[in-house]
């Protein structure tokens, strides 16, 4: 989505509703799809300074990271962002520049995307995950196994005493 400043300045009230589709082919992100994501919002030029407020909905497909079934994730994040023409001390500003009457907003939608998107996708907060044992899927069956936890500084030592067998 590009968002021409001189449209915005013609437009009544200088503001301009805005409804969009956001490219997502550029979010690489191994084992996740971005699905229909869209911005809804506005932008309004004040002084010299152009506000986009609005908010990213889209949906996320992946794998739980315990379970391996299909997970959803339903992604909605406020967006809000001022921008001014020509250069600026980012250090100094929280305004992004823009150059030659156009603001490009899909490089700001997929940092935001990536920033409030989930690190992990988990199917439902209880999921139980897969057996470490058998494999089962312990949220549609139970398995008898028993599987202790172990103290990770015995496992070392566990380990250690079966290296030593083995090379006897
Ligand atoms: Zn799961
Ligand atoms: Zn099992």
């Amino acid at each position: 989505m590009i968002i021409h400043v001189n449209e915005l300045e013609k437009a009544p009230g200088r503001m301009l509703a805005l409804q969009s589709a956001v490219t997502t082919d550029q979010l690489r992100q191994p084992g996740i799809s971005f699905e229909n994501f869209q911005f809804a919002g506005q932008a309004r030029k004040e002084g010299e300074i152009v506000f986009v407020e609005g908010t990213l909905t889209g949906e996320l497909k992946s794998k739980c990271a315990k379970c391996i079934a299909p997970t959803f994730y339903a992604f909605t994040h406020s967006f809000d962002e001022g921008f001014t023409e020509g250069e600026i001390d980012e250090e100094e500003s929280d305004l992004n520049p823009y150059q030659a009457g156009k603001i490009d907003l899909e490089p700001f939608f997929h940092q935001d995307i990536l920033l409030h998107m989930p690190q992990v996708f988990i199917c439902e907060d209880d999921c139980k995950g897969l057996c470490p044992s058998c494999g089962v899927n312990r949220n549609e069956q139970p398995c008898e196994c028993v599987n202790e936890r172990i103290d990770p500084r015995l496992a070392d030592l566990a380990m250690f005493f079966n290296q030593d067998k083995e090379s006897k």
